[in-house]
């Protein structure tokens, strides 16, 4: 609770009464601790790929290209994909904080679920074949209340993790299935699986199974919270499933053109 207190005067300047006002602070605060954690994690994560930055191009203020031609090649190469990490970090934060604070309210229309799901697998099919990874899609024929380029980008980093935690020559499947009231669609791999204490904390922000994914497979940490962010905007409900080992789906749910219109 904190207190506000002044002191009223008449014209003279001679004391009146006191004004005490009372107002409770406690979910201000808690906002606040929200805020305030999310910050030093944000300050956390820029710090690490910035400070590789500098450090590469600090050996090679020193002048190794000339002596040293193949390490200044290899500091380059650190700097630029940790540029890249940090690129994407702040294009994460953005995005998240843009639809957390409902700062850009998502443009909902009727859409064709086949057609979203196709420009996903599209932007994705080139990944995949690098890693030798088979993109199946299994038609369906709906028709979804939804905000298009979000859902595509739903789409995107779920098939994007998918292909990061599986193997070569394994097989994604993404489908769509009409349910009574909505449509649920599914991102299925058969990659290394998450654990089961997992599976509802990487939604948050910066969670990752193992902390060596960010370095290792270029992640964020802060896909899966987006993903969360867009489909609760939707009124949908997201979530995983996962056996160790075998693979894991992802799936969401949209509400039927009918049904919100
Ligand atoms: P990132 O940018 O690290 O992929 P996400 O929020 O998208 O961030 O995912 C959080 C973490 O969840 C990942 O780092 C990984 O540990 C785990 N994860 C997500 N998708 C999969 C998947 N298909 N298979 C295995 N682990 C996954």
């Amino acid at each position: 609770m904190l207190r506000v207190t002044s002191l009223v005067r008449d014209s003279q300047g001679k004391p009146l009464y006191y004004v005490a006002q009372f107002h409770d602070i406690t979910e201000r605060r808690a906002i606040d601790q929200i805020k305030n954690e999310f910050i030093s994690i944000v300050s956390h994560e820029l710090r690490t790929p910035l400070t590789a930055i500098r450090g590469s191009l600090g050996l090679l203020a020193t002048g190794i290209y000339d002596s040293k031609p193949e390490k200044a090649r290899r500091m380059l190469e650190i700097a630029l994909t940790d540029s890249e990490r940090l690129v994407r970090l702040v294009n994460d934060i953005l995005d998240l904080e843009r639809l957390d604070s409902g700062q850009v309210a998502l443009e909902k229309t009727v859409c064709d679920a086949a057609q979203l799901m196709q420009q996903a697998v599209e932007t994705l099919q080139p990944i995949a074949d690098q890693a030798a990874i088979t993109l199946r899609v299994i038609p369906v024929s709906a028709q979804v209340w939804a905000a298009p380029d979000a859902i595509i980008q739903t789409l995107t980093n779920l098939l994007s993790n998918a292909i990061k935690f599986s193997p070569a020559n394994s097989t994604i499947t993404l489908k769509a299935q009409p349910q009574l009231d909505g449509i649920l669609f599914q991102v299925q791999d058969q990659g290394r699986g998450i654990p089961a204490d997992k599976l509802q904390a990487i939604f948050g922000r910066f969670q990752q199974v193992d902390v060596s994914d960010s370095r290792h497979k270029g992640g964020t940490g802060l896909g899966l919270a987006i993903c969360q962010s867009i489909i609760q905007q939707h009124n949908g409900r997201i979530w995983a499933e996962s056996t160790l080992g075998e693979g894991s789906t992802f799936y969401f749910t949209l509400s039927n053109a009918a049904h919100d219109c």
